[in-house]
């Protein structure tokens, strides 16, 4: 009955509203690829994969490629077995992790059918809510102001800034951020843009300038991990890895080895099997974590809402990228302003 007979890959492309800056890299669309599986009693699953080249390598010709394979992988199992089905796609966590993630999503929302319980549920239903930032690209530091309180006046108390291209002109906006968006948190990200020294100079100054960050997201290049260690100690501000950690094997390293103090997890760099290894990992050893995303439709956001309500597991919620294209909105979750409701 629940066995899977068919699995379809279909090529969407969004625009993003306004091109997406950050250090550099510049995004004017998404080219995703939607992961639909078919069951033998009809029920249908749907997943997204939000590829990057600049993360992950992977290209969306490639991955295009692959769905006789995964159909080939994985036809016959119920998805009532996930865990089955989770062991197989593990095999693309180094050549298509997002592909991986959007087959897993799609047999938990399979099965979240069958049995008439939201995939944030069977995932342990910890939180039926949850709020998520927005996302100020890199820009003058005029345009990055403005938009900061227009983005806070609307309800988003944590906002996430796009910094790592001038560490003088990074201190100058956030400080004048800082004083546009009194009582608002900072999630700032370098996207590897800064050296060890920058990043340390960057930290130590915003500190001294009162500016409320809360996380430091990869500073420098996600292979320095000698750096990553140096800038954990010497910055005032918890250091989070994106870029770093993709597999539950890279989270082990940089744990092991200090490097961080915080993860940002996202499905599409560690799929659901990798990133449930991760929550672990993070509760055992007192790591932080947040959930972030890649240029999700809401199609791909709604599979980040319900695994981070179902573990409840995350600090804060970076999921706003369908909120950045144009779409018509098909999550399986209400938005009010910065709150994000999983649904059936
Ligand atoms: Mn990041």
């Amino acid at each position: 009955m629940h066995e899977i007979v068919n699995v379809t890959f279909e090529l969407k492309t969004y625009e993003y509203v306004e091109p997406f800056r950050i250090a550099n890299n510049v995004e004017d669309k998404a080219h995703n690829v939607e992961v639909k599986v078919y069951l033998k009693d009809g029920t249908v699953g749907i997943g997204e994969a939000s590829p990057s080249y600049r993360v992950n390598g992977e290209r969306v010709s490639a991955l295009l490629a692959l769905e006789d394979d995964v159909k080939e992988m994985i036809s016959g199992e119920d998805v009532k077995n996930y865990r089955r089905i989770f062991n197989i796609m593990d095999g693309l966590s180094r050549t298509a992790p997002s592909v991986k993630a959007a087959v897993q999503y799609a047999t938990l929302d399979a099965l979240s059918a069958v049995w008439d319980t939201p995939v944030y549920q069977i995932l342990g239903g910890h939180k039926d809510r949850i709020h998520t930032d927005k996302t100020i690209g890199i820009d003058t530091l005029k345009v990055m102001v403005e938009k900061a309180r227009k983005t806070f006046e609307e309800g988003f108390k944590t906002l996430k800034i796009k910094i790592g291209e001038n560490l003088k002109e990074d201190i100058e906006k956030m400080v004048a951020i800082s004083e546009a968006t009194p009582g608002a948190s900072y999630i700032v990200d370098a996207n590897q843009g800064y050296t060890t020294k920058t990043a340390v100079q960057f930290a130590q100054e915003a500190y001294k300038q009162n500016v409320n960050v809360v996380v430091f997201e990869q500073p420098i290049m996600w292979n320095d991990h000698d750096g990553l260690k140096i800038l954990r100690y010497a910055s005032p501000f918890p250091i989070a890895a994106d870029e770093s950690a993709k597999t539950r094997h890279d989270v082990y390293d940089l744990i092991r080895n200090e490097c961080v103090d915080f993860v940002n997890i996202k499905l599409m760099k560690s799929g659901l099997s990798d990133a449930l290894s991760i929550v672990e990992l993070a509760k055992t050893t007192n790591i932080g974590l947040m959930i972030g995303c890649m240029g999700e439709s809401s199609v791909g956001i709604n599979q980040s809402v319900h695994f981070a309500a179902g573990t409840g597991a995350f600090s804060y919620h970076d999921l706003d990228s369908h909120m950045m294209l144009k779409e018509n909105f098909r999550g399986k979750f209400k938005q009010e302003r910065d709150s994000l409701i999983p649904t059936l």
